[in-house]
């Protein structure tokens, strides 16, 4: 997989650091033929074009997530929204300490949505750092209506990014999903309806919509928080 580990100068060149980007994804199933690191490395990809657009400092991929609902499924890894919640606010305190303003969390997992955003908004009511959690998939919602877990989106974007070709079939488990795990509605972890394989000219699409989304709402954050001009 190729995901950076995080910015490559030593301390000394991380003085005075005022914006990082910090990739938060999941180790989980992904269906018949995509890896379960897929969320950390579209995360993690998106995180590093923002990171190079604002020239600010990206941080370590944060490479487990709140993943209950497919725990049916092997070798799938969870944390509690607490846990969860308890790393963020951990990071976003170290930050603080040295002085950074925005923390910027680009979200590749869906199932971290609502511990994320809650965790940041409990923070941000009383914190200077400001922490911003972005959901990249909401720039291209409309390209992929149909796109829940697994499907068609993900294995374009994980075929732009790393190369390979990925197909599989899925089923659309609404309106039951999440109210039941996946194993329960689709036999091979995907949630998507019916047959799917990966493109890669859609996947670059959706990459560069993504990045263009994120950078957008950063920008218009920092602005307004006096932190990016
Ligand atoms: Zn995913």
């Amino acid at each position: 997989m190729s995901c950076s580990l995080g910015d490559s100068r030593p301390w000394q060149s991380l003085e005075n650091v005022k914006v990082v980007v910090i990739p938060s994804g999941s180790w989980e199933q992904h269906g018949p033929s995509l890896p379960l690191y897929t969320d950390t490395l579209i995360a993690c990809r998106v995180a590093e074009e923002l990171a190079r657009k604002l020239d600010a400092v990206l941080l370590p991929p944060l490479a487990y997530g709140v993943s209950h609902e497919h725990m049916d499924f092997p070798l799938t890894v969870t944390l509690s929204p607490e846990t969860y919640c308890r790393v963020i606010t951990e990071v976003l305190e170290s930050l603080e300490k040295h002085g950074v303003k925005l923390a910027v969390i680009v979200n590749g997992h869906g199932g971290n949505r609502a511990a994320l955003e809650a965790c940041v908004a409990r923070w941000n009511y009383t914190r200077r750092l400001k922490a911003l959690a972005l959901w990249p998939w909401r720039a291209v919602e409309e390209l992929l209506e149909d796109e829940v877990h697994a499907g068609r989106g993900e294995a374009s974007l994980v075929a732009y990014l790393q190369g390979g070709e990925y197909k599989g079939e899925g089923r659309l488990c609404h309106p039951l999903y999440p109210l039941r795990r996946t194993s329960e509605c689709s036999e091979t972890g995907s949630i998507y309806p019916g047959l799917w394989e990966s493109d890669r000219e859609l996947g670059e699409r959706l990459f560069k919509a993504m990045v263009e989304a994120v950078l957008e709402e950063t920008l218009r954050a920092g602005r307004a928080l006096g932190v990016l001009d």
